[in-house]
């Protein structure tokens, strides 16, 4: 997973703090799981203290170990939303989820990695039991935009930082100065950022699958870990306010029409159903 010799061995130490996060998380503990976490961002805080005069390529290989830490603080986070029944915020979360996988398999050289793989095609799952199909997107004048790195304008000449690459551990990107104003908001289906949803209710009927979801962790028929996809199905459902009739008999209805030429299509509605399917999953596996 890196080249570094120094970060190889930082990761080595980390992983077993990493492998009780997911052992915490298959018991659905989400609360030792939050623990587990906190001591790993401790243990990288005093790592990076360390490594501070340390040569491009080990800080820049820092950053994306950091990165993996920082996924498990989300990744835990967002569970403990749906724990918790805050809906809404667990979808912050898993976008806060996603990115960092987008971050670390951008600048990791190998991300075939069976930890990267495990998480992101489990995520874009889970991502689809939330009701969120079309998002917002905001358009600003700004100034100009200021170079995260060295301050000057990022599209000028002076600056000779390229968007989104590293410099010894940290990222250059372009932060907005002076927002003059907002142009126009639109609806888009492919946004930059899923985070601008319209709110719903968390107890509102558009969270019913993540709610289903929910009620069955906390009834412990799932584990989080074990969360694996979803299947898709459609079924006919028979609708109670019609009762059978004769097909030449006077509708029910009170139309005055036959019942075959009426009321009778509309005895049974097709209904969406969603099967949530879980996988025994081996920690070890994950994290080889
Ligand atoms: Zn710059
Ligand atoms: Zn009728």
């Amino acid at each position: 997973m890196f080249k570094c010799s120094k970060i190889k061995d930082i990761y080595s130490q980390l992983k077993s703090g990493i492998s009780k996060v997911l052992q915490s998380l298959e018991k659905n503990n989400i609360q030792s799981a939050e623990y587990e976490v906190e001591k790993l961002l401790q243990e990288l805080e005093q790592q990076e203290n360390k490594l501070s005069k340390g040569k491009d390529i080990e800080l820049d290989e820092f950053f994306i170990l950091k990165q993996q830490i920082f996924f498990f603080k989300n990744y835990v986070n967002l569970w403990n939303k749906i724990f918790i029944e805050e809906y809404g915020e667990s979808w912050v979360e898993l976008q806060n989820c996603l990115d960092k996988i987008r971050l670390i398999k951008k600048f990791l050289y190998d991300s075939s990695f069976a930890i990267i793989q495990f998480f992101e095609s489990q995520l874009l799952e889970l991502e689809q039991l939330y009701p969120y199909k079309i998002f917002m997107s905001t358009s600003l004048i700004v100034d100009y935009y200021k170079c995260s790195i060295c301050g000057k304008d990022i599209d000028s000449n002076e600056c000779e930082h390229i968007k989104g690459e590293l410099y010894r551990g940290k990222i250059a990107c372009g932060i907005a100065n002076k927002i003059r104003n907002m142009n126009h908001i639109a609806m888009v289906k492919y946004p930059s950022d899923k985070r601008c949803v319209e709110i719903y209710d968390n107890r509102s009927e558009q969270f019913k699958l993540v709610r289903y979801l929910s009620d069955s962790l906390r009834s412990n028929k799932l584990n989080v870990i074990s969360f694996h996809h979803l299947k898709f199905k459609k079924g006919n459902k028979k609708n109670k306010s019609i009762y059978k009739q004769g097909r030449n008999d006077l509708c029910q209805c009170g139309s005055g029409k036959k019942f075959k030429k009426c009321c009778q299509n509309k005895m049974y509605v097709v209904q969406e159903h969603v099967d949530i399917v879980g996988q025994p999953t081996h920690i070890k596996c994950i994290l080889a």
